[in-house]
């Protein structure tokens, strides 16, 4: 393992916060697909004051940074991450504010979309029991049932890469299908407000409890997994998941990963998955979809953590 016990405990001691700090923290707890070997040192803010001085220390002492929401669109390796995993759910604030939303990015997205319905707010219902915090939403520009998120953000606060405040404003072009400009650059997402619009309490209720059906049925909820593995590609005239199923991948397996019964761009963890069997599964299904169909897909799950040296040992005794 590369790392300096000694450095981290040195970097433990100057920081002076609230909220939680650990050394040797299993991501298996943190993620959706229930995988990951333990992250060096993981730290759970409670302010954005926190965020922003563990932030400012870590840069200063040139410790790797990984910024964590709900694990809902990661893989992280099984031997874990090397650094530092910032956990952002200690800041969970959802305020209204006239037809705005503000958000703290540790907040459930299916959380502040309860509150703004409560609040008869329209706009933010369709992420509605998606997994994930506001602010992975926004840095994936979380998309389902026909709306993006940049649909409605107004504008997003962030710490940049020097950890000094910065407002962006949701009129910019590097948003797109399921891209954000935060995916281009070091910036820690701090709130995000979304503009959204009287509506009925009645029918936004009935709407949010429609599509937490539609993901019940389509076992979203059942197994372990983080949504689709795959983006959708118009370029390739179907949407991904129906382009797998016509190579009859469900039920496809490797170690404890396998391809969901219900929905054929859905990878579940069966129980025993370890993450180098997620990753070998979806390379399966890239290389199979490459050579019958010559579609190049591209992964939306992201691999995260330290890849290298599991590659190394698990590629020449890979199931497939
Ligand atoms: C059952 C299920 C269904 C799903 N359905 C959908 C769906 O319909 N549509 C869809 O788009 N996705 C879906 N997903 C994927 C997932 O819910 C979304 O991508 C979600 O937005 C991820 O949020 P998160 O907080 O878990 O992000 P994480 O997985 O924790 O992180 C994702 C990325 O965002 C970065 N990040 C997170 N928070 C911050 C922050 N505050 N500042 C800077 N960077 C940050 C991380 O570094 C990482 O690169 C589904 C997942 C599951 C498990």
């Amino acid at each position: 393992m590369m790392r300096n016990v000694n450095t981290l405990h040195e970097i433990m001691g100057r920081i002076n916060i609230e909220g939680v700090m650990r050394t040797d923290e299993p991501m298996d707890r943190h993620t959706t697909f229930r995988v990951g070997g333990p992250a060096d040192l993981y730290i759970r803010p409670d302010s954005v004051a926190d965020l922003q001085a563990v932030l400012s220390l870590l840069r200063q002492a040139g410790t790797p940074i990984l910024i964590l929401g709900g694990g809902a669109n990661v893989v992280v390796s099984d031997a874990g991450v090397r650094g530092a995993v910032i956990d952002t759910t200690g800041l969970s604030a959802v305020r209204r504010d006239g037809n705005l939303l503000r958000v703290e990015s540790g907040a459930m997205i299916s959380d502040a979309a309860e509150v703004s319905v409560q609040h008869g707010l329209e706009g933010l219902e369709f992420l509605y029991s998606m997994p994930g915090t506001c602010g992975g939403a926004v840095w994936m520009n979380a998309r389902c049932y026909g709306s993006s998120i940049d649909d409605i953000l107004e504008s997003v606060q962030y710490l940049d890469e020097n950890s000094e405040l910065q407002t962006l404003t949701a009129a910019h072009e590097e948003f797109d299908y399921k891209k954000s400009p935060f995916q281009l650059h070091d910036w820690t997402i701090v709130e995000a407000v979304f503009r959204l619009r009287p509506g009925s309490v009645d029918e936004l209720t009935a709407r949010m409890r429609g599509y937490y059906e539609d993901r019940l049925s389509k076992g979203h909820f059942a197994l372990p997994c983080a949504g689709s593995v795959f983006k959708n590609d118009r370029r390739f005239g179907a949407p991904s998941g129906k382009i797998l199923d016509e190579l009859g991948v469900r039920g496809m397996q490797v170690g404890g990963a396998r391809v969901s019964d219900l929905h054929a761009n859905i990878i579940v963890n069966t129980g025993t998955a370890r993450a180098s069997d997620i990753y070998h599964l979806t390379q399966k299904l890239h290389d199979l979809v490459l050579s019958e169909r010559g579609y190049d897909l591209e992964p939306e799950v992201l691999f995260i953590g330290e890849w290298e040296s599991v590659l190394r040992t698990t590629t020449t005794a890979s199931p497939d």
